[in-house]
C-alpha cells in the first residue's frame, strides 16, 4: 500500500520502519524542518524492546543505554523503600528482552537510521498536515501549503495535539491534569559521589509531588522528572522556569534528591503542563487510523507512553499483513490495541493518587496493597507485539 504517515516522533518512526519492512511504500510527513527529540530520557521495557530488537536496534541500544537494577519507590523525606520492581537480568530472563534507560535523542536517532536505511526518501520534513479528505474509494492528506497527498491509508502519529485525531475521533482538546513536570538533565560528575543515586529508576513519593531519577548515556547524565500539583501552565517541552521555584518544590526532600537539584545548571530547568485524555475505543475510519499519543496520550507515571506507540506500530503492520480488506484490518488493529492502551492510560492516571499520598503510614500500606510489581510483571511487560494473537 501507499501509506501517508503524519509525524516523525518515536511512534511515527517505529511505525514507518515496521510498515516499510512489510513491503509498503511509506511517506512520513513531519511539520518540523529538522527531526529530533528533547534533552530528556525515556525508559523502554521488554514489551517495546522486542520490537526495537526486531528492527535491528539491539547493538545501538546496548551501546547508548543504561540497564537499571530495579524500580525503587521511596518516601520523599526519609528515603524509606516502599516497594521494588526487579529489573536487570530478571526482567530480561522473564520477559524476553532487556529494560533500558535511554536518551530520547539516541532512541530517535536509532529509529531514524533504520528508516533511512530502509528507504532514504521516506521522511519528508517541513510538511504540516491540516486535515483529511476521505471518501470510500480514496483518501488524501491536506497540507498547510494547500497540496493534497493521495494515499491508500493515512496514519496519524502526530502527538497529543493531533490533527488527524480530529477526523477520526473529535476535536476536543486534551485536558490539563493539575500536574506539571520539571525536566532536568544533570551531569553525574556534578553530584557529590556519596549522594549519587544507585543504578535504579528511583521514584521519590511525597505529598502532591513525586520525583523520578535515573541515569542515561552510560551513566554520564542523570535524568530528573519532578511531577508537582500546580495551577495550569503552557504545554511545552521547551519552557524554562526559575530554579528558585524548583528549589521550593523540593524543600525538605531527601539529601539524594536535594543533591541533584543543587547540581543542575540553574538556567536549564524546564517545566511543562501534563495533559491527558480519556481513553477512546474508536481509532480508525475506513482509510485513516491513529497511533501513539495521537490516540492515547498517557501520563508518564508507568513509563509506557512511547512503549505503547512502539507496540501500536508492530501490531498495525501485522494487522495490515493479514490479507483482509483495509477497513477490516484497521478494525483488527483497533480492537486489539484499544483495551490494552486504555488500561495503561487509566492505571498511569491512578498512579498519581498512590505516589502523592501525604501520610507516611497510609502511603506504605497503599504500596503494599497495590503490589505494582506483581501487576506489571503479570500483564504489562510479558506482552509480545510481534507474536500475540490478533483475533
Ligand atoms: C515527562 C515524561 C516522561 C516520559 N517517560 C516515558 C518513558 O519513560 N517511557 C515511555 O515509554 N514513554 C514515556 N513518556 C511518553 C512518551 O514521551 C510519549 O508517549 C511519546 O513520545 C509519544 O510519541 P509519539 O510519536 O506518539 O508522539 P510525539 O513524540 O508527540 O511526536 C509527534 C510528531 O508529530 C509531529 N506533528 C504534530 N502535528 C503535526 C502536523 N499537523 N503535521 C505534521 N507533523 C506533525 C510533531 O512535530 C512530532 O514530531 C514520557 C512522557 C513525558 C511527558
Amino acid at each position: 500500500m501507499d501509506i501517508a504517515l503524519v509525524g516523525a516522533g518515536i511512534g511515527g518512526l517505529a511505525a514507518a520502519a515496521c510498515l516499510i519492512q512489510k513491503g509498503h511504500r511509506v511517506r512520513v510527513y513531519e511539520q518540523a524542518a529538522q527531526v529530533g527529540e528533547v534533552g530528556a530520557a525515556v525508559q523502554m521495557s521488554a514489551n517495546a524492546v522486542k520490537v526495537l530488537d526486531e528492527l535491528g536496534l539491539r547493538a545501538h541500544l546496548e551501546a547508548v543505554s543504561v540497564k537499571p537494577k530495579a524500580f525503587e519507590f521511596r518516601r520523599f523525606d526519609t528515603g524509606e523503600l516502599l516497594h521494588e520492581i526487579k529489573l536487570g537480568a530478571i526482567h530480561e530472563q522473564t520477559h524476553g528482552a532487556p529494560y533500558y534507560q535511554i536518551h530520547r535523542v539516541d532512541l530517535h536517532a536509532g529509529l531514524m537510521d533504520v528508516v533511512n536505511r530502509l528507504d532514504p526518501a521516506a521522511v519528508q520534513l517541513g510538511v504540516r498536515a491540516v486535515g483529511v479528505d476521505e471518501a470510500e474509494s480514496h483518501v488524501a492528506l491536506v497540507c498547510g501549503d494547500g497540496q493534497k497527498i493521495q494515499a491508500d491509508l493515512i496514519v496519524g502519529a502526530d502527538g497529543i495535539k493531533s490533527v488527524i485525531r480530529q477526523h477520526v475521533v473529535n476535536a476536543d482538546p486534551p485536558v490539563f491534569t493539575g500536574q506539571v513536570a520539571w525536566r532536568l538533565c544533570i551531569p553525574t560528575q556534578h553530584i557529590p559521589v556519596d549522594l549519587r543515586p544507585d543504578v535504579v529508576s528511583s521514584i521519590w513519593c511525597g505529598p502532591k509531588n513525586h520525583a523520578v531519577m535515573y541515569y542515561m548515556r552510560a551513566g554520564t547524565l542523570l535524568n530528573f522528572v519532578g511531577c508537582v500539583e500546580r495551577p495550569w501552565e503552557e504545554e511545552s517541552w521547551t519552557t524554562k522556569q526559575p530554579w528558585s521555584e524548583l528549589d521550593q518544590d523540593y524543600a525538605g526532600w531527601h539529601p539524594v534528591v536535594r543533591a541533584a537539584i543543587e547540581a543542575v545548571d540553574r538556567d536549564q530547568c524546564y517545566r511543562w503542563a501534563l495533559n491527558n485524555r480519556k481513553p477512546v475505543m474508536t481509532w480508525s475510519t475506513g482509510r485513516v487510523t491513529l497511533l501513539g499519543d495521537a490516540v492515547h496520550p498517557t501520563l508518564p507515571y508507568m513509563a509506557q507512553g512511547a512503549a505503547m506507540a512502539i507496540e501500536d506500530a508492530a501490531v498495525l503492520a501485522r494487522a495490515l499483513d493479514m490479507n483482509r480488506p483495509l477497513a477490516d484490518a484497521l478494525q483488527v488493529y483497533q480492537n486489539h490495541r484499544a483495551p490494552r492502551a486504555a488500561r495503561v492510560v487509566n492505571e498511569s492516571t491512578e498512579m498519581a493518587d498512590l505516589y502523592h499520598i501525604a501520610d507516611a503510614a497510609e502511603m506504605k500500606k497503599a504500596f503494599h496493597d497495590r503490589n505494582i510489581a506483581a501487576s506489571r510483571n503479570g500483564w504489562l511487560y510479558p506482552y509480545d507485539p510481534l507474536r500475540v494473537a490478533l483475533d
